[in-house]
């Protein structure tokens, strides 16, 4: 079964991912897995990759694609895959068909988790962490037992810069511009589960199960 994994950030994505991953043995693919590893072994994708991102630049869609490509045709994909953080543009979904069929495969389901924008920044905005080991609280859905300290180590609680109002705001106002042009391109293919993040973790994970089906 492959499978594209789609999710603004704060939905969840990563718990669901590894369920996926344990319960269909599917291979998780993720842009960034594949970038480290090819600068890692110094490929020759690779050492094109690093040159961006050593100019701090964005890596573009061409070389994105070579690099998905390149792990598509690997054979432990064979047995299913997910793809995570790609395709990010209609460019690169459109080549990715191109690449899939050339493989003699396809993509079978779209997993979109759909979460209410002020939702997440509720999530994100009271989200505290400890200086000391790192526990992780929230001040409305999980608060310490005395405010801003840590209950297993009693240091203090503290926000992380990402967790920023205006930083979670920007973050979803990115991700749902860039996301929109995909549901709608995967939506016109008809294979898209839009599935509801806003509920607890095992509920949306039989969400996407019944979305998924039985099939490996
Ligand atoms: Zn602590």
């Amino acid at each position: 079964m492959n499978i594209i994994l789609l999710g603004p950030p704060g939905a969840g994505k990563g718990t669901q991912a590894e369920q996926i991953v344990e319960a269909y043995g599917t291979v998780h693919i993720s842009t960034g897995d594949i970038f480290r590893k090819n600068i890692k072994e110094n490929t020759e994708l690779g050492k094109k990759v690093k040159e961006y991102i050593d100019k701090g630049l964005l890596v573009p869609d061409e070389l994105v694609v070579e690099l998905v490509a390149d792990r598509l045709m690997q054979d432990d994909v064979k047995k299913g895959f997910m793809l995570d953080g790609f395709p990010r543009t209609i460019f690169q979904a459109e080549e990715l068909d191109k690449v899939l069929s050339k493989l003699g495969t396809k993509i079978d389901t779209v997993v979109n988790i759909e979460v209410n924008p002020d939702i997440l920044i509720e999530r994100a905005v009271g989200r505290r962490i400890c200086k000391g080991d790192g526990s992780t609280y929230h001040v409305k859905f999980n608060p310490p037992k005395k405010e801003g300290i840590c209950d297993t180590c009693g240091q203090a609680l503290y926000q992380r810069d990402d967790d920023k109002e205006e930083t979670v705001k920007n973050r979803i106002s990115v991700y749902t511009d860039q996301t929109k042009p995909l549901i709608d391109y995967y939506t016109k293919q008809n294979n898209i589960a839009n599935i509801n993040g806003e509920q607890n973790i095992d509920t949306v994970f039989e969400d996407i199960k019944a979305a998924l089906g039985s099939d490996k």
